[in-house]
């Protein structure tokens, strides 16, 4: 079923996410996240950062500058290499990405447009100009002179922030191998043609993780990893484990220096799409550091005194496709007492609240008073606990079950007289009376 048009409707109704500077018309390929959205978004980038570097031993956090050294890119070989098929209408003068006006590879030539007869999505022409490669990095200036000299890019993935701090990691610190380094933050691509609400946007959040490893012990670490991360996206995340999918990338579409690469896939409502990747990167990027600098990169086991260029594998998921799959997991619709209702079914862990307190009525100080103990009780407790006294009850009801607040605490005139409270279920709409202690 594709509900991606009522997700991202209701993403704006409750203040989840909002198309980016919306005030203004808009700017293609941006999103905003709204109060509840960046509380589920910081709650998602929290929990992975809980789970693979504070619990965790054996894999260290670092924040490297978004703006770098455009050496970088040369040596990562993204200035030859980062780009898209690119083509122009000669008709209507839109440009498209080549590959997505058919089913076409991203080799695909103008012939080949030509001869399948490819109609231009705006204008309905067929009328191609030559096939080019689009690079897209977001080029900027650096400093006050705005020459080739100061041109520098921000960076299109956050890996090589990791991977240029390495040496001083490794010289810093002297981690065991294998060790990893985390890191969470912004990553720019000037796609062609943004789209799917958040799945294909110029701007996003990257969580990668580089895992350097000994050569010989690749495969092992790989399958580990791969567990790991399994463990991560259905007992943490709570995704269903029905809609995930591993796709073992067959030779061909690996990069020439991977010899194993899975992307794990999974449903989105609009269909079947990359969700995250884990790839085994060899020791492609230290030995392309060590060229194009001259430091050695070498690490040198403390235990065997062996010498070597580390090897890697690199888990790497983005925040807004997580934060995505999340929200289409738990978006429902389903009928209670007759009438149809909205309900997010958020994992706890993952809500931007975990109760909503309310007195029953808001004109009775008695009962606002005592809901205020309680409020503050649960907030000193939970942290993440919500007040609403608007409308009916029936209303709160439906706004909670929205926004993907799993219980409803309501104080009633019982209260005042046993101390007990009305708690509803988010998932079930059931009612029941418990003492306030037992919150
Ligand atoms: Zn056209």
């Amino acid at each position: 079923m594709n509900n991606t048009e009522e997700i991202v409707s209701l993403c704006k109704r409750r203040g989840i996410i909002f198309p980016g500077s919306d005030v203004y018309g808009g700017m293609a390929g941006t999103w905003d996240f709204g109060p509840l959205g960046v509380a589920i978004k910081k709650k998602i980038m929290d929990e992975w950062w809980n789970f693979w570097v504070e619990k965790r031993d054996d894999i260290y956090g670092i924040d490297a500058a978004i703006l770098m050294n455009p050496r970088t890119w040369v040596a990562s070989g993204h200035t030859a290499t980062f780009s898209d098929p690119l083509v122009e209408c000669g008709n209507c003068h839109g440009r498209f990405r080549a590959d997505h006006l058919g089913d076409f590879s991203e080799h695909v030539t103008r012939q080949e447009l030509m001869d399948a007869a490819a109609k231009c999505p705006t204008c309905h022409q067929c009328d191609w100009g030559e096939v080019r490669q689009f690079n897209m990095m977001f080029e900027t200036h650096v400093g006050a002179v705005k020459n080739d000299t100061s041109v520098a890019y921000l960076r299109p993935e956050t890996a090589q922030g990791i991977f240029t701090n390495y040496k001083n990691v490794v010289d810093s610190i002297y981690p065991d191998i294998p060790f990893g380094l985390a890191q969470q933050g912004k990553a720019f691509r000037n796609e062609i043609s943004p789209r799917d609400f958040i799945l294909r946007d110029r701007e996003c959040s990257q969580m990668e993780i580089e895992y350097f490893v000994h050569p010989d012990t690749w495969e092992e670490n790989f399958e580990k990893l791969l567990d790991e991360t399994h463990y991560f996206l259905t007992d943490v995340m709570k995704l269903p484990k029905s809609k995930l999918h591993d796709l073992e990338v067959p030779a061909e579409d690996r990069a020439h220096y991977s010899k194993r690469t899975v992307d794990i896939e999974f449903d989105y409502p609009n269909g079947r799409e990359e969700l995250m990747g884990i790839a085994y990167r060899s020791d492609f990027d230290l030995q392309n550091i060590m060229k194009a600098s001259g430091k050695n990169v070498e690490y040198r086991d403390k235990n065997t005194k062996e010498t070597f260029v580390p090897h890697v594998i690199e888990p790497s998921i983005g925040v807004e496709r997580l934060m995505f799959a999340v929200l289409s997991a738990a978006y429902d619709e389903d009928e209670i007492d007759g009438s149809r209702r909205v309900v997010l079914r958020l994992p706890e862990n993952l809500a931007p609240f975990r109760f909503c307190v309310s007195p029953l009525l808001k004109n009775k100080s008695e009962l606002v008073e005592k809901a205020k103990f309680v409020y503050d009780k649960l907030r000193e407790k939970y942290g993440n606990v919500t007040w609403d006294d608007s409308g009916n009850i029936g209303k709160r009801y439906r706004k909670q079950d929205e926004i993907g607040t799993p219980k409803c605490v309501v104080i009633d005139f019982d209260t005042l007289e046993d101390g007990t409270v009305t708690v509803r279920d988010r998932d079930t709409a059931k009612q029941t009376r418990i003492k306030i202690e037992e919150l």
